[in-house]
């Protein structure tokens, strides 16, 4: 069975007195039944995974560099993301794909980094509204999926984010048969791929404006096992009632 997990994705958010929601996370969960994520920008990621220790919140970065080491000014490793303390890294973001112009085979070489060094991958897949409206979405994820999964993946180094690019930051979200459709859809280019025993227990969250009011509905779809989460994960009470609606669900 895949992993629940509820992550939270502050993009270039943050400064040292935000580490105080994580504070008030941990207060709220000391014991969750499911893997909560916090993703804070590079700047905070030591000082939070240092805040955290052993507790159950896991953190991660928003991006790697596919090389281990080097001349890429600006960029982090894997591995530096690992000593940073964190365990997971986001890839393939549509606001990375879009600002940075990173194609499926760019995103496939970090998220194969990063299982490499010992993280968990969190892939990015979603269509524009554009794409949407031409009826092509199952077109677009499933060419994302085969260019920007690599192979070294497990069922638990593996999360895959569906995350429409119309409904981030937008209070837009696809109806719950949309959701559905696309959710099916991954977990069966996954069984295909790598098989039952992988494909099955990848996580796949769904993200774009998930907030406490709308979470309940989402996380009832049958492989929706969580969410990615922008704006709503800066601020420890509306991530703690996602949180909430995840564990009941
Ligand atoms: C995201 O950026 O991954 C995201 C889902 O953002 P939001 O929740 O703010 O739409």
């Amino acid at each position: 069975m895949a992993q629940k997990l509820a992550a939270g994705n502050w993009k270039m958010n943050g400064t040292s007195a935000s580490l105080a929601e994580i504070d008030a996370m941990l207060a709220a969960y000391p014991s969750p039944n499911c893997g909560i994520l916090i993703c804070p920008p590079a700047t905070l990621l030591e000082r939070m995974s240092r805040r955290i220790g052993d507790g159950p919140i896991a953190t991660g970065a928003q991006d790697c560099h596919a090389a281990a080491s080097g001349a890429h000014t600006g960029d982090t490793s894997a591995g530096m993301i690992k000593d940073a303390g964190g365990a997971y890294v986001i890839v393939g973001h549509s606001e990375r794909r879009t600002d940075h112009g990173e194609t499926d085979a760019i995103v496939r070489a970090k998220a194969e980094a990063a299982v490499g060094a010992g993280l968990v991958a969190i892939v990015c897949v979603g269509e524009t509204e554009t794409q949407r409206d031409e009826g092509v979405t199952l077109d677009v994820i499933g060419t994302q999926l085969a260019g920007s999964i690599p192979d070294n993946v497990t069922g638990v180094t593996l999360v895959v984010a569906y995350e429409p690019v119309w409904a981030i930051g937008t209070g837009r979200i696809p109806t719950i048969d949309q959701i559905v459709e696309v959710h099916d859809f991954i977990r069966a280019r996954l069984v295909e791929r790598f098989g039952g025993d992988v494909g099955t227990t990848v996580s796949l969250l769904y993200g774009g404006s998930v907030k406490p009011s709308n979470a309940a509905e989402i996380f009832a779809v049958g492989n929706v096992d969580g969410a990615l989460v922008g704006g709503a994960s800066l601020k420890a009470a509306d991530f703690g009632a996602i949180i909430d609606a995840l564990q009941d669900a």
